[in-house]
């Protein structure tokens, strides 16, 4: 076994091939860009090698730079986890020449099943079912037109380099295919410098099976079962289980021979998942199944496999790559219980998921147990920049049954809270707590089938938890538990009442509160609510209701609030009369965010000459408006945003040098 490896890349992934890497006691060296100096993975590797700039293309795609540091370091091999050079051949070529081994497959494996139309082949050949389609040479357009309407629409368009759900096109008609080919052929060319495409069959109610293989240097190969990735927003994973719900024995024999026989056909060693699209549209008993594609690395949802299997693949990718056979043969590889695995991502469902960045200033969630694992390379006080995925992290659960899984996992969302940016943790929570997934009625068009129902309903807060953000306020305010000490500027006035505006996308809500007796009165848009204070401990909040309890999570930056109150994520805004719009400048010619947002509008250009007072850009932040304004006048000479960046807490806006007197 090695003594020490050198990883490859960055985030959860990172983070969780240290872990066991650190569990074998095998020594870990971590490399990372300008924008990762002190990130999870580099605090937690035992020695970490700046390798370049932010971008990916300056950092963590270098062989070169990332050799050397293996070679300097003493790294006897490297892992580069997923994306980045995971699938990379040349680089896999590289290491082996330098006498370091790539915990990966041969550069050959990775050539045969790179592109999408040769990896079919190789697998028609090998006895494995592939979708019907073309895959010939003749790229003309009307040839591929002639063959698409030999197979019968609808048929899908893929770019054979593509990935990532990027370069694919499904055509409905005859008519709509060459522009449909154009577009799909421009954004190959674009994304992978490769404009060859295949056309095949569209499956329109098909379930994303895929089956975990490993290989080992013996010419062994074993199935370690599979996953269920149907549930997909535009051809990407969202939710994974295993088992995949359903199943047949039988089924799962078949689908985990036909991928042993794929991963032998090209020898290969080390983790795989051969992907196969399932036709369910006469339902999942002894359903065809085709192979997609062979990924020849470790998934982002390899922990599920983990989970039911109780086995860790990373000692496994470890063993093989040292040279030691399969740890278990094929009938001693248990399967145990269910799990399900979520990608919690940094994005706004609201706004087209668009990505987020910026600081979590909060995040919390359920301790790991049996139960609950959860795999991340982020922790509270970290950024989301853009250079990389927005993943935050990854919450898995596992339980005996699927329902006690989904039970878990309905809890575990439940009991994360994010604060600092917007996550889908609540279109995640509805997913896994929407009827229909209950009863594993999957396909791939899950979400979209039910998009209304998943969505977050864009909803403005309950009245318990405009409650919730009202205690939060007063609370800290009050000296002892007596209102009628209530520290200045909170004092309530005689009859003990005041009242508190929140903005709630975009709307002024009021609440009026009063303090009778032993507990607080609050009106709300004219109800009368009887509200006491529980508990209020750190990010704790548990309030009574009319005497019903409600618990949350309460996170609190300034004036804002992100309430986690059941599986709704709520933000409001104390209003502050006075407080607000005018404030948003800094003081000298240096203007900072107030809080972390996105830039919608900029009214100035570098070198303009602006006045004091004048709209100089506009941010969107909260779901409300905050025009910047100059706060002296001069010359703009520091502008580096557009309309549509997105910026953190604190960064500098725009700076504005002062005009001589
Ligand atoms: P990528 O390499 O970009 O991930 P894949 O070939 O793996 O592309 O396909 C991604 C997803 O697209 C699949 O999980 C499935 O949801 C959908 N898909 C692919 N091929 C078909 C098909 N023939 N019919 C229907 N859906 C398909």
């Amino acid at each position: 076994m090695f003594s020490k490896i050198l990883i490859a890349n960055r985030g959860e992934i990172a983070c969780r091939v240290i872990k066991t890497a650190q569990e074998n006691g095998i020594k870990t060296v971590a490399v990372y860009s300008d924008a990762d100096s002190t990130a999870r993975h580099v605090r937690l590797a035992d020695e970490a090698h700046h390798i370049g700039g932010a971008e990916a293309s300056a950092s963590y795609l270098r062989p070169d730079v990332i050799l050397e540091v293996a070679i300097r370091t003493g790294a006897q091999a490297i892992h580069p986890g997923y994306g980045f050079l995971s699938e990379n051949a040349e680089f896999s070529e590289a290491c082996a020449k330098a006498g370091i081994v790539f915990i990966g497959p041969s550069a050959d494996s990775i050539r045969s099943m790179g592109l999408k139309d040769r990896a079919k082949e190789i697998m028609e050949k090998a006895g494995v079912p592939v979708v019907p389609g073309y895959r010939g040479a003749d790229q003309t357009p009307k040839i591929l037109q002639a063959e698409a309407d030999g197979i019968g629409y609808p048929v899908l368009i893929k770019a054979v380099a593509g990935g990532g759900g990027k370069g694919m096109r499904l055509v409905e008609a005859a008519e709509d295919f060459i522009s449909s080919l154009e577009s799909c052929q421009r954004e190959a060319q674009a994304a992978f410098g490769n404009a060859h495409v295949l056309i095949e069959k569209y499956l329109t109610k098909p379930r994303h099976i895929e089956v975990q293989v490993f290989g080992d240097s013996f010419g062994e190969a074993v199935y370690l079962y599979e996953r269920d990735c149907s549930l997909q927003r535009r051809h990407q994973k969202v939710v994974e289980e295993a088992p995949a719900p359903g199943l047949s024995d039988k089924m799962r024999k078949a689908m985990g021979d036909a991928a042993v026989q794929a991963a032998k056909a090209i020898g290969y060693c080390g983790a795989g998942t051969i992907e196969f699209i399932v036709d369910v549209t006469q339902g999942l008993e002894d359903a065809p199944f085709y192979f997609m594609e062979m990924n020849t690395r470790l998934q982002v949802e390899h922990p599920v496999t983990e989970l039911i299997t109780g086995q860790d693949l990373v000692d496994w990718q470890l063993r093989i790559a040292a040279g030691e056979p399969l740890p278990l043969a094929q009938a001693d590889i248990p399967l145990i219980g269910h799990a399900f695995e979520v990608r919690l991502y940094a994005e706004d469902p609201e706004n087209n998921f668009m990505p987020q960045t910026g600081r979590i200033s909060h995040f919390s969630g359920p301790e790991e147990s049996t139960h609950f694992r959860l795999d991340t390379g982020v922790e509270q006080g970290d950024e989301v920049s853009i250079y990389y995925d927005p993943m935050i992290a990854k919450l898995i659960v596992w339980d005996r049954d699927r329902e006690g899984a989904l039970r878990q996992m309905s809890r575990a969302l439940e009991h994360t809270a994010v604060a600092g940016l917007k996550t889908n943790l609540e279109f995640l929570g509805n997913i896994i707590d929407h009827p229909a997934f209950a009863k594993a009625d999957l396909d791939t068009g899950f979400i979209e089938r039910f998009r209304d129902d998943l969505m977050p309903q864009g909803k403005q807060a309950d009245h318990a938890t405009l409650a919730l953000a009202a205690m939060a306020e007063l609370e800290p305010h009050m000296v002892g538990r007596d209102p009628w000490d209530w520290s200045d500027g909170w004092r309530m006035n005689l009859d003990l009442s005041t009242h508190l505006t929140f903005i709630d996308r975009e709307q002024h809500r009021e609440v009026m509160v009063s303090y009778q007796q032993d507990a607080f009165k609050l009106v709300i848009e004219e109800a009368e609510l009887t509200v006491r204070v529980l508990r209020h401990e750190g990010t704790d909040l548990d309030i009574t209701v009319d005497g019903h309890k409600v618990s949350a999570t309460v996170i609190q930056n300034g004036q804002d609030f992100t309430i986690f109150h059941g599986s709704t994520v709520s933000h409001l805004h104390h209003y502050l009369p006075g407080a607000e719009g005018e404030d948003e400048a800094g003081g000298s010619g240096v203007i900072t965010t107030p809080m972390p947002g996105k830039v919608t509008q900029v009214m100035v250009a570098l070198g303009d000459q602006v006045e004091q007072g004048q709209p100089l850009m506009i941010l969107e932040a909260m779901k409300m408006e905050h025009t910047i304004k100059a706060q002296v006048t001069g010359t703009v000479e520091g502008l580096a945003l557009a309309a549509g960046d997105q910026v953190t807490d604190g960064e500098i806006l725009i700076r504005i040098v002062e005009a001589e007197e």
